[in-house]
């Protein structure tokens, strides 16, 4: 189990309790400086990530799942796309959950979580995930407080049983201001080739924001462990929300401390 105290990552580990008004959504703390200092330093570390990653697909000896949770316009889609510019796309899994079809909720809440869990050697990355069943589910009254409460504890058996099966698990929150939601949405209604990624169902989400803040502290509180860790990314800048998430990846990995097969038994071999 990685002591994640111990890593540059601390930075961003969700405290015991957890308050996000007092967590600024545009600070940049451990940034390598401004903007364009930034930026070099996420360059750098998507080599390490790549270099990382190769080693680690090779040696299959375990996964890792990352689970993205923000509101909407939160920076899902792009963290994905920016992160893992440099990383091998054979090696990742990516799943995007949404509302659940009608066969989806014909089962148990993590059952199409489980199918998407990754296998060794593979990066799963969740853009949403089962937290949506503590936190759209809860806020938006779809089901009754008797059904999403016990969730909590359900949830950390679940990844109690991944982390036990050799994945290492690392939740992020990125966490944006109300203003800059305000400002994104906007530009994908004015945006046209950016329109598609908006439905009027955001604005309603949006009048319900201090419920979805006091959903994701609970949240984040009730199910944040050594195994399955949460951290807090401020996310207002895009650039550093990249630098962030770039080095809890590297730290995840880094532990698992990849090195390349030997297959000492094909020594020798000469291909006639
Ligand atoms: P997006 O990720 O913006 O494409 O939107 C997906 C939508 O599906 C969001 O509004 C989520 O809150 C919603 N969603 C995802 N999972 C669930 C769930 N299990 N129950 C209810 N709504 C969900
Ligand atoms: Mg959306």
């Amino acid at each position: 189990m990685i002591t994640w105290e111990k890593t540059s990552s601390a930075t961003w580990l969700a405290p015991k309790k957890v308050s996000l008004d007092e967590i600024d959504p545009g600070g940049t703390p451990t940034a390598p400086g401004d903007r364009a200092a930034t930026e070099a330093k996420v360059e750098k570390l998507r080599t390490q990530l790549a270099d990382l990653q190769d080693a680690f697909r090779a040696e299959e000896s375990g996964s890792v799942l990352l689970v993205l949770q923000a509101m909407d316009a939160g920076g899902k889609d792009g963290c994905v796309k920016q992160v893992f510019k440099g990383t091998n796309p054979m090696g990742l899994q990516v799943t995007s959950f949404g509302l659940p079809t009608p066969e989806e909720l014909a089962h148990d809440f993590l059952w199409r979580i489980h199918a998407r869990c990754p296998a060794k050697g593979i990066i799963g990355i969740f853009n949403r995930s089962h937290y949506e069943d503590v936190l759209a589910v809860r806020v938006r009254d779809i089901v009754p407080r008797s059904v999403w409460l016990p969730r909590y504890s359900q949830i950390s058996n679940f990844e109690d049983i991944l982390a036990a099966s050799g994945t290492t698990i690392v939740k992020v929150m990125l966490h944006i201001s109300n203003d800059e939601q305000k400002l994104r949405l906007q530009k994908r209604i004015d945006n046209p080739n950016k329109r598609w990624k908006f439905r009027t169902g955001d604005l309603d989400d949006r009048k319900l924001w201090p419920e979805y803040m006091r959903a994701y502290e609970d949240a984040i509180e009730k199910t944040n462990s050594d195994e399955a860790p949460w951290f807090i990314v401020p996310a207002d800048k895009k650039w550093y929300r990249d630098f962030a998430v770039l080095t809890i990846m590297i730290d995840a990995l880094k532990a698992l401390n990849p090195s390349h097969p030997k297959f000492a038994e094909y020594d020798g071999i000469v291909v006639d």
